[in-house]
């Protein structure tokens, strides 16, 4: 059942709705290059990048949509892709 306008009125059904299983590319984020400045983080426009406890940044793969963003925003090219594997 479609409720009125779509809307979702369960609190915290973003962490349910995963976005990452139609990815075309997968971004590959390689942490001995990363500088740290945070532009991945920020630019991301699903908030699939996160910082781990030692300050190093991670992809979440369940959230990640593979729009790149992130790849072409960093500026040490961190950041490579691969075609997704079904
Ligand atoms: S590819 Fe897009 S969705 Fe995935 S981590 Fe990079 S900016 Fe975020
Ligand atoms: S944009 Fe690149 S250098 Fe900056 S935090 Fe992200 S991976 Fe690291």
């Amino acid at each position: 059942m479609v409720t009125i306008a779509a809307i979702i009125y369960e609190p915290g059904n973003s962490i349910k709705n995963k976005t990452g299983s139609w990815r075309t590319f997968r971004p590959i984020l390689d942490n001995e290059k990363c500088v740290k400045c945070e532009n991945c983080y920020i630019f991301c426009p699903e908030g699939a990048i996160q910082e781990d406890e030692n300050g190093n940044f991670k992809i979440n793969y369940d959230y990640c949509k593979g729009c790149l963003i992130c790849m072409n925003e960093c500026p040490v090219n961190a950041i490579t892709k691969v075609r997704e594997e079904k």
